[in-house]
């Protein structure tokens, strides 16, 4: 045992026990050997290709202290599996890297509430981890599994030509983040829960995974996702405002504030936006139709560099940006 780890010998080892072996979902989970030894065993399915990702939350960066433990479990799996989401993956395995400042033991057993819910919604198995002290952060490993079959679904493979998809509504969490730094408590749950308890849009991506070109989950806004895909895709893209996926409540704001670049610029949507060629479109609505998935097509990809967005007919060039760690 290393000397940061939480230093209450026995402790440590029934918290492991206790809250972090769980046996595996279900019997083609692909565990061959779960926590308690060195490393966990996993066996891939055949003819699949691994999935890996690692995010971390950091209190007072990624949610503000104090946030309820059972949903920010929920959180700190949700979007690693959006990320899994975003590349066609079928979510199989997740670590968890634990740092606490105490071994609080509810907060624990809250945290592993949300995150077990959200895991087993997925069957999804937890195989291992690390519990250390020192500042809250939380830090999630997914993997899943690609079939070899499915060769889009990345940044880089958007077409001139494609169409732009939204899996979902955007800009609730950002009325919620803009909510929450007002010092407002009583938030309505519907934007609240969108920046809380983000649902990764795993059926979506099931169900577009064939003929998606690009594809990015939307962590950090529109604007600044979208042009991850187009910088590495070495094109542009239109949007048409009147098409955006927005709620009421979102347009009000909006509005209100006179912003109306708040939903491409906020994060923490963790909705799908990938890019369709025409000639699959029809294909594709009907069948995010019959699984009653939405399906939003906002724009389209360009030769031209660079973001545009037409609203009432006018055009605006946008700054491919939105939030950042380190400016
Ligand atoms: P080691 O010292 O060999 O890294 P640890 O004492 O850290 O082992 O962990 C013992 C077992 O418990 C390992 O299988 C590890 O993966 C698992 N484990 C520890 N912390 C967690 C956690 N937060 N979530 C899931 N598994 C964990
Ligand atoms: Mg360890």
């Amino acid at each position: 045992m290393g000397k940061s780890e939480l230093s209450l010998d026995a402790d440590e080892f029934s918290i492991i026990r206790q809250f972090f072996t769980h046996p595996p979902q279900h019997a083609s989970s692909g565990v061959l050997l779960g926590v308690g030894d060195d490393c966990a065993l996993l066996q891939p399915a055949l003819d699949t290709r691994l999935a890996v990702t690692m995010d971390t939350l950091v209190s007072g960066v990624h949610f503000f202290e104090g946030t309820d433990a059972e949903r920010l479990g929920h959180k700190a799996l949700a979007v690693n599996l959006s990320d899994l989401a975003a590349m066609g993956a079928t979510p199989r395995w997740v670590m968890l890297s634990l740092t606490l400042p105490e071994p609080d033991v509810v907060w624990i057993a809250d945290f592993m509430k949300g995150f077990m819910a959200l895991a087993g919604q997925h069957q999804l198995s937890l195989v291992g981890g690390d519990t250390t002290r020192g500042p809250l952060s939380i830090t999630v490993q997914a993997m899943g599994e690609v079939p070899v079959a499915i060769v889009g679904m990345r940044r880089d493979r958007a077409k001139v030509g494609d169409l732009i998809c939204l899996s979902g509504g955007i800009g609730l969490a950002g009325l919620a983040l803009y909510h929450l730094l007002q010092g407002q408590t009583s938030i309505e749950s519907s934007v609240i829960d969108a920046l809380e308890k983000p649902m990764p849009q795993l059926a979506t991506s099931l169900a577009i995974r064939e003929w998606a070109n690009a594809c990015i989950d939307l962590s950090d806004g529109l604007a600044q996702d979208l042009g991850h895909i187009l910088t590495a895709s070495g094109v542009g893209a239109s949007l048409i405002w009147e098409a955006l996926p927005l709620a009421e409540c979102v347009l009000d704001h909006c509005q209100q504030k006179d912003d109306p670049w708040m939903p491409l610029m906020a994060g923490d949507d963790y909705q799908l936006c990938f890019t369709v060629s025409p000639e699959h479109r029809d294909a594709l609505v009907a069948r995010l139709a019959s699984e009653n998935l939405p399906c939003h097509i906002i724009g389209h990809v360009e030769d031209r560099s660079g973001l545009r967005l037409n609203v009432a007919g006018q055009t605006y060039e946008l700054p491919l940006r939105g939030f950042r760690h380190f400016s």
